[in-house]
Order: C-alpha cells, then sequence, then structure tokens
C-alpha cells in the first residue's frame, strides 16, 4: 500500500513538532535527585491559586460543551485592555490562532515571512497550507533582522511574523525599530506580533505591540496563558484583530475550540495581578543570576526579556547530555550550535548555576 496516495503532497515537508523532554523519558538517563524541566519555556510554578480554584468548579459541569464564543473571558479582556470585543478572539492556545491565521490567509502559493529560528509553528502552519515559507535569519546577536523581512516581501506575501521576545532568542524587538518596519510593510500584508513572552519583559525599550492595535490596519496581537500565567496544559490563548478578521477567524476554528476549565482559569489568573508582579520579578531575577553566571563563565549568550536564555555552547548535544545527567533539562536544536535553557524556580536556577559551574568553570 502506497500510502503517500492518500495524503496531500506538501505535507511531506511538514515536520512533526518535537516537544522538549518530559521527565518520564530521561529519569532513568539523570544521575542527580533533582529533575528541573526547562525545556518547553513553560512556568516552573503551578498555576495562579485563584485559577486552580476557578478550576476546580468548573469541573462537575463538564458534561455540558463549553461556551463556543468564550463570552465571558472575550468581555473581561475587552475591558482589561480597553480593545472591543469583537476584535478579540480566544484559541486553544495561541498555537491555534497561528494555525488558524495560516488557515484562514494563505492561498496555495501565497507566502509568509518570518524570522528564523523563531516558533517552529509558523513553518508548519504555512506548509500544511501549501504556501510558502520565507525564513529571514535571525542577525548579531539573535536579533530579528527587521529590514531583511521587509526585503522578502512580494506580492505573494500574506503575512509577516514578528515575534518579540523572540523564542528562542529571548531577544526583543525595541519601539523605534518596531515603528520603522511598521511604516514600510505594505497594505496587502497582515503584520502578526507574538507576544507570547510579553509579560516577562522589563526592558523600556523594548515594543508591546497591543500599542500599535488600532482595529484597522492589518495587524494582529498574539498573546497567552501558558507561559506567566503557568496554563500550558489547559491550552489557552488570544489574539486582537480588526473584526472583519476575526469573523472569518471564527468561521474557519471549530466550534467548542476552548474548554471550558480554560476559560474559567484564564479569567481568574488575570484578576490577580499582586501574584503576576511576584512571579515577573521571580523570573528576572533568575534570569540574571543565569546571565551573570554565564558572564562568569566567559560564555556567550543573548541577553533575553524572556523566561529561557539563549547561550552559545561548543558541543550542544554533549552539553545538553552533561546537564541531563545533572537533572537538567534544556532545549538543543540541530545545528542550532547553542542550547535554549529555561528559567527555573530559584531551586531549579541555583541547580542550572552549579550545573553550568561544573561544566565550564
Ligand atoms: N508563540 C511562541 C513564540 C511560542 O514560543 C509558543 C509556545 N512555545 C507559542 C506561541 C504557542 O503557545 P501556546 O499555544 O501554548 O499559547
Amino acid at each position: 500500500m502506497d500510502w503517500q496516495l492518500f495524503f496531500r503532497s506538501n505535507l511531506e515537508q511538514v515536520e512533526m513538532y518535537r516537544p522538549g523532554l518530559r521527565e518520564e523519558q530521561v529519569r532513568e538517563l539523570v544521575e542527580a535527585d533533582d529533575l528541573y524541566k526547562l525545556s518547553s519555556n513553560e512556568s516552573p510554578l503551578p498555576p495562579f491559586p485563584a485559577a486552580l480554584e476557578a478550576m476546580q468548579s468548573k469541573l462537575t459541569g463538564l458534561n455540558e460543551y463549553p461556551d463556543g464564543s468564550s463570552y465571558e473571558l472575550t468581555q473581561y479582556l475587552s475591558k482589561h485592555y480597553e480593545i472591543p470585543a469583537e476584535q478579540i478572539i480566544i484559541g486553544n492556545g495561541s498555537n491555534e490562532l497561528i494555525d488558524l491565521i495560516a488557515a484562514t490567509c494563505l492561498d496555495p502559493g501565497d507566502n509568509a515571512v518570518y524570522p528564523w529560528p523563531s516558533f517552529v509553528v509558523y513553518r508548519s502552519s504555512t506548509l500544511i497550507q501549501n504556501a510558502e515559507c520565507r525564513e529571514v535569519p535571525l542577525k548579531g546577536a539573535g536579533q530579528l533582522d527587521l529590514d531583511a523581512l521587509l526585503e522578502r516581501i512580494d506580492e505573494r506575501t500574506k503575512v509577516v511574523y514578528v515575534c518579540t521576545p523572540n523564542n528562542p532568542s529571548g531577544s526583543v524587538v525595541s519601539t523605534s525599530d518596531f515603528e520603522a518596519f511598521l511604516a514600510k510593510v505594505p497594505d496587502h500584508v497582515l503584520v502578526v506580533a507574538d507576544a507570547a513572552y510579553e509579560e516577562f519583559i522589563d526592558d523600556e525599550e523594548a515594543m508591546k505591540p497591543l500599542r500599535y492595535f488600532d482595529g484597522n490596519r492589518p495587524f494582529v496581537v498574539l498573546r497567552t496563558f501558558s507561559k506567566m500565567y503557568a496554563l500550558a496544559g489547559i491550552r489557552c490563548g488570544y489574539g486582537f484583530a480588526p473584526a472583519p478578521l476575526i469573523e472569518v477567524l471564527h468561521k474557519v476554528r471549530e466550534p467548542f475550540n476552548v474548554n471550558t476549565v480554560a476559560q474559567a482559569a484564564a479569567i481568574a489568573s488575570l484578576q490577580d495581578g499582586e501574584e503576576l508582579e511576584r512571579r515577573v520579578a521571580l523570573n528576572i531575577l533568575g534570569r540574571e543570576r543565569l546571565q551573570k553566571c554565564f558572564d562568569d563563565l566567559g560564555l556567550r549568550y543573548v541577553p533575553t526579556q524572556a523566561n529561557f536564555v539563549w547561550v552559545e555552547v561548543d558541543d550542544p548535544a554533549a552539553t545538553f547530555d552533561k546537564l541531563l545527567k545533572r537533572g537538567i533539562i534544556v532545549r538543543a536544536f540541530p545545528g542550532g550550535g547553542g542550547l535554549r535553557v529555561g528559567i527555573g524556580d530559584t531551586a531549579g536556577v541555583n541547580a542550572t548555576i552549579a550545573a553550568f559551574n561544573e561544566l565550564f568553570g
């Protein structure tokens, strides 16, 4: 049986997403007692206490379908950000929204322009639509090259992604660079600003995309509850887009895309500003300590504004294995020349620093 006959031919180029290693996959390789999963840019902490309570309260109602319009969460976000509800969409993770944008906007033969390396779903969602991927290498020390992104835009470009902070480099786009970029993007191109890690930013020069959202120009902002809000397991993200685009995204999405528990957890999390501040501070402290450790050891890294840091090492695969033995699970990318190291909680950062000191000190 030639199974390829059944499949759309463009899917041959699509690679399956490879998530960071899970604890149970590596337990026997690890010599240390404690294991720190720093491979998927997740929060090292549990969901916010208020979110745990809200999720618990929804369990007995799970015999019913969720609210397919995510009405309450949309209304909450609308008030929180002062943006009309018809310009907001909730997704099963922001990943779903990226897929929806591709499914909604890309015809075969169109192209999407995005930085590389960056979030791999820009690539897979484009290929699945039989559209062309235009990947623009990062410049200098892991920065987005906005001029090069502009250069790759042509009349068949439908979408350009700007990921800030960028995964996996952790670098941000500055306000001034972004303004110059936005002024030059042609009207037929949808700019998608992926701000999955925005809550972690403390650099005042860093661009916060919602500031440029006016509900008219072809500009989308994506955010998520997976990272700072520690809800990766429940899948909830949100997007801001002009109402005509939101209308079509709703047609393309599945009817009950966001589950009941996720909707409740998201609202409860947004209401707890104090917990947010505490966690922002903890992450900043952790990344500063880790970067200082890299400075002390003479390792090159990209100064990060996210909850992970990209560090260059001569032999990423070997370093990955050595860290793993010491209980530190990080992420290596094929041919990447470095490792992406998540910022753990205090114990996780202590263990990461101890392991790097042992290996490179
Ligand atoms: N954007 C970026 C830049 C990411 O790194 C990720 C996940 N790692 C996502 C979007 C998707 O996140 P989620 O679907 O959990 O919201």
